[in-house]
């Protein structure tokens, strides 16, 4: 089924819920009812508010109009006609009014007739498997200005297995919210005495740090060198770089001593200052500068998301300054470097896109042409498949970005690779080359998993809270049958204390069945149990959260198999 016809669908469907509304509310006024990509909705003006249990026999009467299956009948009448129709509801009047000519459609179900454009399916009958899902808020023609309404909103499609996996989707999604998710694993929370700025835990903090060492063996391998550059610098620099002009109404600003400053919200300029600091030489390039740098942005309340969308966090940041020779193998390399993360994570599909030169530009047409082909050919040599997007690069310079769809088949945008012209004309870079001339650097910013705080939400929804191994804040916890095993129990706990794993012993009283509960419920990985059976034989059970168990692992074999255990991605 195409998409197209999902909107006929759909649309009919808003119909549907609209004979319906007619019906059981009738003083309801109907106001534009299309369909969306995941279904419908319909605005109406109530008499009553609606409440969330009217769905129920909302959903009721569209069933039985279904079942009575009039057929849907569309045709153009005059505007004249239309308008003595719907004379008692403005909405509709307005709408009329702005079609252009001298009629407009109209669409009738039994009793009940819609002003409408058509594409309908062709009897109520047709629409079989449909839900209505949600009651909220909205205003005519979107603008708060006006008229307050409510939007009804549902779905249809045309197989029941394409609803119930749909709903079991929509389910998904509640459930495996990383909000819901970050407080039952006490991972992070938020306060309201600093809105939009996460609190981590010490689970969640044991999370962040093994993404951080992980980019940070990557950093090692690629030669980058760490830095850490300041959260407040001067207004005057922000403005040098460009960032007041553009960003202010994002910034955060104080004083100190007198004189303006700005909290980042970004870490470029760092990073610029100290390439600054002393004559470069070509034999330095290509410098590669990373950082994990914090900045905080003034996101507007409303936009705020749990982990998505924050006031502060923090980038893996990378500022490589380069000759221009050096872009394409750069980007070939940070491709690479995206990759490998990406895999590890377990994301199979990533989708790249490549931004080019938009209207307003900066940078001559010479310089866009070479570093649009450096990017294209990196592309091209690294064997992946991209797609261009016209004109969509920064004022700056062109960009390539990186999509990587989670196990719930969404797209999140993550990683990307910015060349940046802007940058080194504004703070006038420079390095001497082998003739001993003085020559720009290009400027390429670079983000792998973007901000942790971001890439740690999408983790937890595309794990689904079962984080592998690898990632798990506790990795292992060790149960025994009964306090006779502690001392056993110590023994395991340091073989795998000692060489890096995060584990613990279960030290409480509860009989083996509560502290495998105990233990699911905190999504541990590997419950480690030990009863006499185990201690005689120098062994261990392992129970993974699947249920699944390995059993007699000698102890001398634990770590071997731990370690085995991390290289895995789920
Ligand atoms: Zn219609
Ligand atoms: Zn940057």
């Amino acid at each position: 089924m195409d998409n197209r016809d999902l909107k006929v669908l759909r649309h009919s469907a808003a119909h549907l819920l609209a004979h319906a509304v007619s019906r059981l509310f009738t003083k309801t006024l109907f106001t534009i009812g299309p369909a969306t990509e995941n279904g419908f909705f319909y605005d109406v003006l109530p008499e009553k508010n609606f409440k969330e249990e009217d769905l129920i026999t909302l959903e009721a009467e569209m069933h039985r109009i279904k079942e009575q299956n009039f057929s849907i009948e569309h045709k153009e009448i005059l505007k004249e006609e239309a308008r003595k129709l719907f004379a008692n509801n403005p909405f509709k009047l307005e709408l009329i009014d702005e079609i252009p000519g001298n009629t407009v459609g109209i669409a009738t179900q039994g009793e009940f007739v819609d002003l409408c454009r058509g594409g309908h399916v062709a009897q109520t009958g047709d629409i079989q498997f449909f839900k209505l899902l949600a009651i909220s808020g909205s205003y005519w023609r979107a603008d708060r200005n006006n008229q307050a309404l409510q939007r009804i909103s549902g779905t249809a499609f045309y197989t029941k297995e394409a609803l119930d996996a749909f709903l079991q989707h929509q389910q998904d999604l509640i459930q495996y919210d990383h909000r819901r998710l970050g407080k039952e694993l006490d991972f992070f929370s938020f306060h309201q005495e600093g809105v939009g700025f996460p609190f981590f835990h010490p689970k969640g903090k044991a999370v962040l740090n093994v993404l951080v060492g992980y980019i940070r063996s990557l950093l090692f391998k690629y030669n980058y060198q760490e830095i850490t550059t300041p959260v407040i610098l001067s207004e005057a620099l922000w403005h040098q770089s460009g960032h007041f002009q553009h960003y202010k109404d994002f910034m955060y600003f104080t004083e100190i001593d007198g004189q303006a400053h700005a909290i980042r919200p970004m870490n470029c300029p760092g990073s610029i200052l100290l390439y600054k600091e002393r004559p470069r030489s070509y034999r330095e390039l290509p410098l590669k500068l990373a950082e994990f740098g914090l900045v905080h942005r003034h996101e507007l309340s409303g936009v705020l998301h749990g982990l998505l969308r924050v006031r502060s966090f923090t980038q893996d940041d990378g500022h490589i300054f380069c000759t221009k020779e050096q872009i394409e193998a750069l980007v070939i390399e940070t491709i690479e470097f995206v990759s490998t993360v990406m895999q590890r994570m377990n994301f199979q599909d990533i989708a790249i896109g490549l931004s080019t030169k938009p209207e307003h530009a900066m940078g001559t047409d010479e310089q866009w042409e070479y570093a649009t082909n450096a990017l294209k050919n990196a592309l091209l040599k690294a064997g992946k498949q991209f797609t261009v997007y016209d004109g969509e690069g920064a004022f700056y310079g062109p960009k390539i970005e990186f999509g990587i769809k989670d196990s719930m088949g969404r797209t999140w945008q993550c990683g990307t690779i910015q060349l940046d012209f802007s940058q080194p004309e504004n703070f006038s870079l420079e390095y001497v080359d082998h003739t001993g001339s003085r020559v720009r650097p290009v400027m390429i910013h670079r983000a792998i998993l973007g901000s942790l705080e971001r890439f740690f939400a999408i983790l937890l929804e595309h794990y689904k809270g079962l984080l592998p191994f690898w990632l798990s804040p506790i990795q292992a916890r060790i149960l025994t049958i009964t306090d006779k095993q502690m001392e056993y129990a110590q023994l395991v706990y340091t073989t795998l204390k000692d060489t890096g794993f995060r584990v613990e012993v279960d030290q409480s009283s509860d009989p083996i069945s509560g502290k495998i509960k105990t233990a699911q419920r905190e999504k541990i990985p590997w419950m480690i149990i030990i009863g006499d059976k185990e201690v005689q034989k120098k062994v261990v059970t392992i129970r993974a959260r699947d249920g699944s168990q390995q059993t007699d692992i000698l102890l001398s074999d634990l770590v071997n198999v731990a370690k085995a255990e991390s290289k895995k991605t789920t």
